[in-house]
């Protein structure tokens, strides 16, 4: 829902501390090809992205990878317009890699983009790619790790020694496998509360401590966790994610 909620004057909502404001949860990736070519990759594109987008000074973008279909993860395909017009200049459409059933949601909801009856002469130059197991992009991996949202079947990503894995409600013991030996875990979190869809942050922290990543932020945070005071409950190695936080990691 982003913080502040929409129509709440809880303290965190009216918190002054710049920490406290979240956009929708997202992810840059930035690395260099050998040749020195700069690579852009974003996790899910939310009703945010264009805001995010251009505090993180977004001048080219070369994939996009969607972890499902739910609002708050991809409203913001359409603001892939003008990043598209100038990527497609060189290399052609944007991939934008998505299980099947997000690539169907993608088709209904944005079906002026990409229906092929489509008439709009403006649509985004972008291209819905399937998502294997291991997708190679730019010569880095990226590894799809199956993990449970409620009742859905979503994915999050392993590259190099880091893993994104939000919206997350339930791991598969299989999915396990695939996050072995992480410097970096980045996990959803949502509140003290239980959520049907979503893990509470004691269920985040006891998957953290099984994972045992060296570093975890938890992102995808609601207005019931202060940043400071949440924090403090937390053990060293596990932070609450903040807007704009930019982390080196290892590919
Ligand atoms: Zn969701
Ligand atoms: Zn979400």
């Amino acid at each position: 829902m982003g913080v502040p909620t929409l129509g709440c004057v809880c303290p965190v909502c009216t918190s002054t501390d710049p920490h406290d404001r979240r956009l929708r949860p997202s992810a840059l990736l930035r690395w260099r090809e050998p040749e020195g070519r700069e690579r852009v990759v974003v996790i899910d594109t939310g009703p945010d992205f264009r805001e995010q987008a251009l505090r993180a000074h977004l001048t080219r973008l070369d994939a996009v990878f969607y972890t499902h279909s739910h609002a708050d993860h991809i409203f913001g395909l359409d603001d892939l317009r003008p990043l598209s017009f100038i990527v497609n200049r060189e290399s052609g459409p944007i991939p934008l890699f998505a299980t099947a059933e997000t690539t169907a949601t993608l088709e209904r909801i944005f079906d002026y983009t990409f229906s092929p009856h489509s008439t709009y002469p403006n649509r985004a130059c972008v291209q819905l790619k399937p998502l294997g197991e291991r997708t190679e992009f730019c010569g880095v991996e990226f590894i799809r790790v199956p993990v449970m949202h409620g009742k859905m079947a979503i994915v999050g990503y392993r590259f190099g020694k880091t893993a994104y894995l939000t919206d997350v409600s339930a791991i598969p013991e299989s999915s396990f496998a695939l996050l072995e030996g992480l410097d970096l875990l980045v996990l959803s979190a949502l509140r003290h509360k239980p959520h049907p869809t979503h893990a509470t942050i004691e269920q985040s922290l006891a998957w953290a401590k099984r994972i045992g990543a060296r570093q975890t932020f938890f992102t995808h945070i609601a207005h019931a966790l202060g940043h400071e005071e949440t924090n403090r409950s937390l053990p060293d190695n596990v932070r609450l994610a903040y807007d704009g936080l930019s982390v080196p990691v290892t590919l």
